[in-house]
């Protein structure tokens, strides 16, 4: 029994949980023991056909744009990270990394009543966008911003250590940090112990899709993110080499691969 129809168009959460392991039994179904995604460890969607779990489908509204609806897939991982943030009203934001992932952090952050969000970015074109989509402040470097109590959230958008670690440092007393961004595995960043015990400063992560996926795709169905500025490419699958060749070389945001 299901409420899909055949012909109903849907975005597919990539995410499939055991259901059984001991972290999927504690509702922790993103961290699952035996953890597999549609695309990652599974053969993806690159595909003119595609199988995915009923339960892993959500519904688009009619006359959508179909291919904008990918969006929804990197928008829930950070609707995932919204989840472990306080979410306080009038928080001021620091946000590291402009690039897609970065910008969906900011339209998340102002939608969740940030008093301020800025974005840092060793990038022009990407801190250009920003400014473009209404963020408060857009810079090379957080020196350039003016916070004597720093800031209540940062979160890492980029994975980079040096990024990281000037991050860590720039959280405020009762502050969090949200490592969001996907550092290479072992790479090492620099905490001041006495300042986390000192200031309950906050460290936290967030992986993936957990419960998140449906409210993303309501958010984006919302139009909370303009496809104009978050697709830069679209290609058909013919061109799948092409396109992750791009992609490789940092070229544009998020490419749309169209079976
Ligand atoms: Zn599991």
């Amino acid at each position: 029994m299901t409420e899909l129809a055949v012909g109903e168009q849907v975005a597919v959460d990539p995410s499939l949980h055991c259901g059984e392991c001991y972290q999927c039994k504690r509702a922790r179904g993103n961290l699952c023991e035996n953890w597999n995604a549609i695309g990652v460890t599974r053969p993806g969607g690159a595909a003119e056909f595609a199988l995915a779990p009923v339960a892993n489908c959500f519904r688009l509204p009619e006359g959508v744009n179909v291919a904008d609806a990918a969006l929804i897939e990197p928008l829930s991982c950070a609707v995932r990270g919204f989840d472990v943030l306080p979410r306080r009203l009038a928080d001021h934001y620091l946000i590291y990394g402009a690039g897609t992932m970065g910008l969906m952090m900011m339209e998340l952050a102002k939608r969740a009543g940030a008093a301020s969000v800025s974005m840092v970015d060793i990038n022009p074109a990407r801190l250009e966008t920003a400014r473009l989509l209404g963020c408060s402040a857009a810079v090379t470097s957080a020196d350039e911003l003016v916070a004597p109590r720093g800031w209540d959230v940062v979160v890492d958008c980029t994975g980079v250590e040096a990024a990281i670690t000037d991050g860590l440092g720039r959280v405020g007393k009762g502050g969090t940090f949200l490592q969001f961004g996907v550092a290479s595995y072992g790479a090492r960043a620099v905490i001041e112990p006495y300042k986390i015990y000192n200031q309950e400063i906050t460290i936290t992560g967030s992986m993936a899709v957990l419960h998140s996926f449906d409210r993303a795709g309501e958010l984006w169905a919302g139009g909370l993110l303009d496809a104009e500025v978050f697709v830069s490419h679209h290609y058909p699958l013919d061109d799948y080499a092409k396109a992750m060749g791009q992609f490789r070389e940092g070229v544009g945001r998020k490419i749309v691969i169209e079976p």
